[in-house]
């Protein structure tokens, strides 16, 4: 079976500390080959100079095309093109365009009184600059916004329409979420590719928080299976089989390219992708 493209995301160090694991993570992962790095935009716009910053290194030291994260979350729509286009002189070539989660304490999106009113304004926009590729956010158990899974479908499909190129998804538990999604996706005319995010689990109790927020349905199963390797002691062994598996399942129906949320910590992710056979095809050359 041919082996799958692979991309990556990390978001950017607010620490010291912060920055060598963020090295760590690219040091041990650009190896692999990846299509991409991706670069997370803080909750609610806050790490704006932040992601530029680790965009910039992280394209200037592996050469790799990088993937800047753009929210329409607190920013006029000038400061949000601005953005984008400081991006763009930072050698940035690809953009993840998204509304956006909400500040802290809120828990609805309220467009900035000058902003972009939703993702389908950003893209439209990026679009007519014709400077990137756009990649948006999929949702394959439902955005908790959506109105129904239809609404959600439909909603990407505008997205699309607008100017995406790509589609990466929110992340999930069971290859069905995603399989299903696909074909639903097939089904009301979306051509482009839908890249599955894959979460590989390094804290349970955070990964079933966030799960519970984004509304990715967890299956039972899991609860039991991590309660036991907690007591064990072998959550990294269970994460790794878990993801592998579930990773492997996609691939044989058909998935080539997989993006990995690495939350930077890289040797999860580096192991399961040993395990789908992506291994190391050269060395990160210069240092920062
Ligand atoms: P959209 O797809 O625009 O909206 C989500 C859903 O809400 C839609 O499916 C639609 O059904 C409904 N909806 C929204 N607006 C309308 C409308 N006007 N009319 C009808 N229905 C509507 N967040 C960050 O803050 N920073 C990041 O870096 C970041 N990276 C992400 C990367 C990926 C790959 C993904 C999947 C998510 C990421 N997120 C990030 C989270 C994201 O910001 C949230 O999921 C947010 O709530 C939705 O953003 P979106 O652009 O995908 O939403």
């Amino acid at each position: 079976m041919p082996l799958p493209a692979v991309s990556f995301e990390v978001f950017p160090p607010k620490t010291v500390d912060a920055a060598f694991r963020l090295w760590d993570t690219a040091q041990a992962l650009a190896p692999l080959a990846p299509r991409f790095f991706s670069v997370t935009y803080g909750a609610g716009g806050t790490t704006r100079d932040l992601t530029h910053d680790a965009a910039h290194v992280l394209h200037r030291t592996s050469k790799l095309p990088v993937s800047a994260h753009l929210t329409c979350v607190g920013a006029s729509v000038a400061e949000t093109m601005e953005q984008a286009e400081k991006f763009h002189a930072a050698g940035v070539t690809d953009i993840v365009a998204l509304r956006g989660d909400p500040q802290d304490g809120t828990d609805r999106f309220i467009p900035h009184p000058d902003g972009f009113k939703n993702s389908v304004e950003l893209i439209e926009a990026l679009a007519l600059l014709d400077k990137f590729t756009i990649r948006v956010g999929a949702y394959p158990d439902c955005h908790p916004d959506a109105a129904s899974q239809h609404a959600n479908i439909q909603y990407l499909k505008r997205k699309f329409d607008a100017g995406a190129d790509e589609a990466i998804t929110q992340f999930f538990f069971e290859p069905e979420s995603f399989l299903r999604f696909r074909d639903q996706c097939a089904a009301a005319g979306i051509t482009r590719p839908i890249v599955p995010g894959i979460l590989p689990i390094t804290n349970w109790a955070s990964a079933r928080k966030f799960a519970l927020c984004c509304g990715t349905k967890i299956p039972a199963w899991m609860e039991d299976a991590y309660a036991k390797a907690e007591r064990d002691n072998r959550t990294e062994l269970l994460s790794t089989a878990l993801c592998a598996e579930m990773c492997s399942t996609l691939m044989d129906e058909g998935v080539d390219a997989l993006h990995f949320y690495t939350l930077n910590r890289p040797d999860l992710t580096r192991n399961v992708c040993r395990a789908l056979g992506v291994t190391p095809q050269s060395s990160l050359a210069n240092v920062a």
